[in-house]
């Protein structure tokens, strides 16, 4: 592969018809300031909307701009790992479509690249019209991951970076399934360094993120990092065995030298509740690992790509 281009820039697109010709428009725009080759990698993540004609027709216009069309959903972080494969440039940009990440951000990210960081992540110092919800369980989860795992992952980090060429290479090596980005990119242990933003609201359209995409990746990112939540079920047995002898003593003083009698229903049913309680917990822990485990072991593609739309060297049909 020939290599001309400097900046990649990677943003994935699921459903985002009311904003991609705006985003595709500021971030030509910065682009152009720079003064330097770049390309645009749109990955077309499943959309069900004309978000893949409207890209389509922006690279027809424009050949800077490339479309990588999946086969169907296959999520924001597989659509980030697919851009990557396919970036060719010197320093590789990942940005939400949205334009909750201002794209004119970029050129401070790239002089601190040239400064010889290798990643370079942007730090939100406020989340503007974000719920409070949203909010609260983010700043709690980046609080959570960072006690959770011994990687050092930066707390307010999306996955809106500019990593150098060597480690888009790493990147690309890495095909675990389950995958969270910004924890990899922290784990390759590259000289990294942050700019600061506001986060500012969607553009236009609504969050692809709802409740229960924002738990399973909540669990990604954990179980990827950390196997301590496994743990828990060695110090919440101690805990509880230990709290259960101390109140046998109790119910033996009470019955041989007090002499008491009681029904006994109502703390019998409770214990066995919070028992059974625990031990669910503890098995649907071990069952997310196992999924995982199991989710490898399948050894399927990551993504599969219908098509692509000016990528000059490479075929039509195409899958990894
Ligand atoms: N996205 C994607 N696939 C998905 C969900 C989201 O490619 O299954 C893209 C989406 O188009 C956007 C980015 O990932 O460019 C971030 O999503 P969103 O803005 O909805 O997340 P939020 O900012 O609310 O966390
Ligand atoms: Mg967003």
């Amino acid at each position: 592969m020939e290599n001309d281009i400097k900046y990649s820039v990677v943003v994935p697109v699921y459903n985002e018809e009311e904003v991609i010709t705006e985003s595709y428009q500021r971030l030509k725009k910065v682009m152009d300031s720079i003064n330097e080759s770049y390309e645009i990698i749109f990955v077309n993540d499943g959309c069900r909307d004309k978000t893949p004609e409207i890209a389509a027709d922006i690279c027809k216009q424009d050949k800077n701009i490339k479309l990588i069309n999946f086969s169907r959903n296959f999520g924001h972080q597989i659509a980030i790992s697919a851009g990557m494969d396919y970036a060719r440039g010197q320093a590789v940009v990942v940005i939400d479509a949205d334009l909750q990440d201002p794209p004119e951000l970029i050129p401070e990210m790239i002089k601190k690249w040239k400064e010889g960081y290798d990643v370079v992540y942007a730090k939100r110092t406020k989340r503007k019209g974000e719920s409070i919800f949203k909010k609260v369980t983010a700043a709690l989860f980046y609080r959570f991951l960072r006690n959770m795992t011994s990687v050092n992952i930066p707390a307010d980090v999306g996955d809106f970076r500019l990593i150098d060429r060597k480690v888009c290479d790493i990147m690309k090596r890495i095909r675990e399934k389950n995958r969270f980005i910004r924890g990899l990119v922290s784990w390759s242990g590259f000289k990294q360094t942050a700019v600061e933003y506001i986060r500012e609201e969607r553009f236009a359209g609504e969050t692809k993120y709802p409740l229960k995409k924002m738990i399973q990746f909540a669990f990604d990112g954990i179980t990827s990092f950390s196997y301590k939540p496994l743990k828990i079920a060695t110090s919440l047995g101690i805990f509880c065995s230990l709290g259960g002898f101390i109140y046998l003593f109790v119910v033996l003083f009470q019955a041989l030298i007090l002499k008491m009698t009681w029904p006994g229903w109502a703390s019998s049913i409770s214990i066995t509740l919070i028992f059974n309680g625990i031990t669910l917990i503890i098995l649907g822990i071990i069952g997310e690992y196992i999924g995982r485990i199991y989710d490898e072991s399948k050894n399927r593609p990551l993504y599969v790509i219908r098509t692509f739309v000016n990528f000059k060297d490479i075929g039509e049909e195409k899958d990894r």
